[in-house]
C-alpha cells in the first residue's frame, strides 16, 4: 500500500491533498495544530501536534505498529500563512519567519535522521514555496509580470513570508545535496477553492471578495484595497494538487517549479466576475490597505516543458464554485 504523510492537513491545500491521496489509495498520516476546520479530515490517522516541537516531528514521522518501512511521500504544507492582511502589514514578520522555519528545520533533521537509521528509507518531501519568493523589481508593473523560475536570483522578495520561503527551499535543496533526502520543490501562485479561509483576516483575494459579495445586499458596494489594477492569476486547488502529484511523481525533475495559472486579472477584473456570478449589481469603493506587489503572473513555460502540465480550468469555472461555497458559509454563519 502507498503511504503518505500531509504537515498541515488541518489547512486548505493539506486538507484537500489527503482527501485525494485516500481517494487514490493512499494510507495518509496527518499532522496539524488544528484539525480541518469545514470538513472531516480524510486522513487515517491525524496527530494534532505543534510541529515546531522536534520530538512531535519525531512522533509523526515514527510508523511503529504500521506496516510500512518508509512513506512513500511527505507532503510540506504546514506554515504560518495568510492574505496580505497578514502577510504584508509587517506586524507578523518574526512570527512568520520563526514559526514557518523551525517547522521545515525540523522536518528535515528528523528525516535525515530516519534515513541514516534505515536502510531502507526512500521517502521524497514535496515543499510548498510560493510566488512571494520572487524579486520585487520584476513585479512592479502590471504589463507582463511574468515569473520565469530563473528570475529568482539575485532575491529580493517584497516581504518576510517570502524571505523565508526563498531560505527553506535552499534548505531543502541543501539537505538533498548533502544527505540525499529526495526533494520537491513548487512556488504556488495563489490557490483558491472551497474549504479555504474565508475570514477573519488570513483570507485572500478570491475568498475576500467572494466574502464580501456574498454578504452585500443587491445594490451595494464592496471594498477593495488600492486602486484594484494590481494583477495576479488564481489556480484553482483541483488543478493545484493533479500538478503537485505529477512532481513528486516525476522521477527526473524535483524543482522548483511553478504552480500557477497564467491567466491575469486585475482585482476589479476579479470583483468584476465575482459581481455577474453573483447576480448582483456591485459597485467597487477604493480604500487603502496593504496591497503586496504591483503586478504577477505565473510563467508556466518550465512546467510544460518538464512535467507536460497545461491547466484546463478558466478562472470563473473554479470562482463559481467557490462562490457558491462561500455563500453557503454565510448563510450559515447568519442562521447561528
Ligand atoms: P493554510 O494556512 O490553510 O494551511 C497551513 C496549515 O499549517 C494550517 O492548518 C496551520 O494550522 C498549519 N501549521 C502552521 N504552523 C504549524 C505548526 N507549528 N505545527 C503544525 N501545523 C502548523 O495554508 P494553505 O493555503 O493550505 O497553504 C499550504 C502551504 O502552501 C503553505 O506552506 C503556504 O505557504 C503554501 N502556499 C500557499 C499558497 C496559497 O495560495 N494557498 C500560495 C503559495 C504558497
Amino acid at each position: 500500500m502507498k503511504s503518505a504523510l500531509v504537515l498541515g492537513a488541518g489547512g486548505f491545500i493539506g486538507s484537500h491533498m489527503a482527501r485525494k491521496l485516500r481517494s487514490e489509495g493512499y494510507y495518509v498520516r496527518g499532522a496539524d495544530l488544528k484539525l480541518p476546520e469545514f470538513s472531516e479530515s480524510a486522513c487515517n490517522e491525524f496527530f494534532k501536534v505543534d510541529l515546531r516541537d522536534i520530538q512531535n516531528v519525531h512522533k509523526v514521522f515514527d510508523l511503529s505498529g504500521l506496516n510500512f518501512e518508509s512513506f512513500d511521500f511527505v507532503f510540506q504544507f504546514a506554515a504560518d500563512m495568510g492574505g496580505a492582511g497578514f502577510v504584508f502589514t509587517g506586524e507578523n514578520d518574526a512570527e512568520i519567519m520563526h514559526n514557518s522555519a523551525m517547522v521545515n528545520l525540523n522536518v528535515l533533521e528528523v528525516m535525515r535522521f530516519q534515513k541514516a537509521a534505515n536502510l531502507n528509507f526512500q521517502t521524497k518531501i514535496f515543499y510548498s514555496s510560493s510566488a512571494c519568493m520572487y524579486p520585487e523589481e520584476k513585479q512592479l508593473s502590471t504589463a507582463n509580470p511574468k515569473l520565469s523560475e530563473d528570475l529568482a536570483y539575485p532575491a529580493n522578495p517584497d516581504s518576510e513570508y517570502g524571505w523565508e520561503k526563498l531560505f527553506s527551499e535552499r534548505l531543502f535543496l541543501a539537505y538533498n545535496r548533502n544527505f540525499g533526502i529526495k526533494i520537491a520543490i513548487a512556488r504556488y501562485h495563489n490557490i483558491f477553492g472551497p474549504e479555504g479561509t474565508w475570514r477573519g483576516g488570513r483570507e485572500k483575494a478570491p475568498a475576500a471578495v467572494c466574502r464580501k459579495i456574498a454578504e452585500a445586499d443587491k445594490q451595494d458596494s464592496i471594498e477593495i484595497w488600492g486602486d484594484g489594477e494590481q494583477t495576479r492569476s488564481f489556480l484553482f486547488i483541483d488543478e493545484c494538487l493533479e500538478a503537485t502529484l505529477t512532481l513528486v511523481r516525476n522521477q527526473e525533475f524535483n524543482g522548483p517549479v511553478n504552480i500557477g495559472s497564467e491567466e491575469m486579472v486585475t482585482i476589479n477584473e476579479l470583483a468584476r466576475v465575482v459581481t455577474e456570478i453573483s447576480g448582483k449589481n456591485i459597485s467597487l469603493e477604493h480604500i487603502s490597505g496593504p496591497l503586496g506587489v504591483r503586478g504577477r503572473n505565473s510563467d508556466n513555460r518550465l512546467i510544460r516543458e518538464k512535467l507536460g502540465i497545461s491547466y484546463s480550468m478558466s478562472l470563473e469555472e473554479g470562482l463559481r464554485i467557490t462562490y457558491d461555497w462561500i455563500q453557503e458559509q454565510v448563510e450559515k454563519q447568519r442562521l447561528n
